[in-house]
């Protein structure tokens, strides 16, 4: 590892944001965040694929994968991240290095690509990434990109983050190092109000940012920047100038926010777009620091306002799936989203939440899942699939909730199932996204296709086969049956 990764890695696990990194020794905080994997266990994205993941949703730069073509993969839906112009994130672009760039070096190859890629696209800009194997034979990706910039006159900025580095965490936050390093602060916005936000670690996935912007709109506040979601070029350059940032998942850049902080004065807090009561806080928070920075004192009523049409109109649309929905088991194994943010929206539904993971969740989300369920809330820190399908099969739930790679545990248990990652289909922000969440969950249990599967074989019982439940076992304990809930 060279020695520049090397000390922005050491820079990086020294988070002054984080309350448990700041907790740890001086010898823990070297080891930063990842935990020893499990044998035979999937082991996730590397640190290539979370620089990547962090800043592909950039729409207008072309984002250029110095490597073998097999660390691109399919870049064409990125995780549903959705832009309102420009498609260009979408193009995989990759040097595709061959045995011979092994041997001799793949710098040249990497310049004669930033040209073509320039030549034939004329991005704003160009994001150059880094991997294992370019990093092992040695390539110097910054000094090729400060040479393609100055020859070029764009800016070529390196994302130093090869997938050796660490796991995909630690790849969120190096990508977030080279918008602090090469791109934000070095332009001016054309005009600057009291009222500009950024709002950070929002990647926009099924369009969920403009689930939330129109109620910014509403009140006058201008995202100045996303960071990542619907991102452009001259927006994240001139993010800088911004009141106020907003974290919205503190896991992934939360050192662009403490970073900003130190270096232009910009506070930070961390909100939720999840769950109509976190939606409502979130927006008073915004309003609160936003005023404190010098906006108008109206924002403050004007806010409250807002919100109390926005939860009314919402609660009266949820209203109509509570009679149906009341007292349904919902598992819920959330991934990147925060627990306690759904668990709050999904009450707010009437449904029960039976158990919520916590394997993501930092100290004050398990304090805040207490708080919202009880005492007896019950946290499952780190489930098995098998133990996933047992709570499924005791009947002990009703539904799902989870990232894809657990559907099938659901599936096999004959169980409804949605997902709730990154992945999904649907977009769950805002006032607007809560109503959808319960629509979907709605679909999800009434669908007749469960009480079709539910059917035993003609063949006899095929429970052992499919490791599914036990023939024996009522369908209509599992789940609702799909006659008895009004169309
Ligand atoms: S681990 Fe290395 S080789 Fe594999 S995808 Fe990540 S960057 Fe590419």
């Amino acid at each position: 590892m060279s020695a520049s990764l090397k000390a922005k890695i050491a820079q990086v696990f020294d988070e002054p944001g984080c309350e448990k990194n700041q907790g740890k020794s001086e010898k823990e905080r070297k080891k930063g965040c990842t935990k020893q994997l499990s044998p035979g266990a999937a082991a996730g994205g590397c640190a290539f694929d979370g620089a990547k993941i962090a800043l592909q949703p950039v729409v207008d730069v072309a984002h250029l994968v110095h490597g073998p073509i097999a660390c691109e993969g399919n870049s064409w839906d990125n995780r549903h991240s959705a832009s309102s112009g420009s498609q260009l994130y979408r193009t995989a672009f990759t040097t595709d290095i061959n045995e011979l760039d092994v041997i001799y070096g793949g710098e040249k190859r990497l310049f004669k690509s930033i040209r073509e890629v320039i030549e034939k696209y004329d991005p704003p800009a160009v994001f150059v990434y880094q991997t294992c194997v370019t990093a092992l034979i040695g390539d110097d990706l910054e000094a090729v990109c400060q040479r393609a910039s100055e020859k070029f006159g764009k800016p070529v900025i390196p994302v130093n983050s090869p997938g050796f580095a660490g796991p995909k965490n630690l790849g969120n936050k190096l990508g977030g190092e080279a918008l602090l390093d090469y791109v934000i602060g070095t332009r001016e916005p054309a005009f600057t109000t009291p009222c500009d936000i950024n709002i950070i670690g929002e990647y926009n996935l099924v369009g969920e940012l403009w689930q939330v912007k129109p109620l910014l709109d509403a009140l006058g506040v201008r995202v100045l920047s996303c960071i990542s979601g619907d991102g452009r070029y001259q927006e994240v350059a001139s993010a800088h100038r911004a009141k106020v940032n907003m974290m919205v998942c503190s896991k992934s850049m939360i050192n662009i926010a403490t970073k900003m902080e130190q270096r232009w004065g910009i506070p930070y807090f961390e909100g939720s777009f999840y769950g109509i009561g976190d939606m409502s806080d979130t927006l008073r928070q915004i309003a609160q620091l936003l005023v404190r920075q010098g906006a108008p004192a109206d924002l403050l009523e004007r806010t409250e306002r807002l919100i109390e049409v926005e939860e009314a109109r919402a609660y009266q649309r949820i209203e109509q799936y509570r009679a149906r929905l009341a007292g349904k088991r919902v598992l819920l194994i959330t991934g990147g989203v925060k627990s306690w943010s759904v668990v709050a929206a999904l009450q707010e539904a009437g449904l029960e939440i039976v158990g919520t993971s916590i394997k993501k969740s930092t100290r004050e989300d398990k304090e805040k899942i207490k708080e919202i369920m009880g005492d007896d809330a019950h946290m499952i820190d780190d489930m098995t699939p098998r133990q996933m399908y047992q709570l499924l099969k005791d009947a002990k739930a009703d539904i799902m909730l989870s990232g894809g790679r657990s559907q099938f545990v659901a599936l096999k248990a004959r169980m409804p199932w949605l997902d709730i990652n990154q992945e999904r289909h649907h977009p769950y922000a805002g006032y607007e996204g809560m109503v959808e969440l319960v629509h979907e969950i709605d679909r999800a249990l009434a669908n007749p296709v469960w009480q079709q599967v539910r059917i035993a074989a003609p063949w006899g019982d095929d429970g052992e086969t499919l490791g599914a439940v036990n023939a024996t076992a009522a369908p209509s304990a599992l789940a609702p049956s799909p006659a008895a809930i009004p169309a």
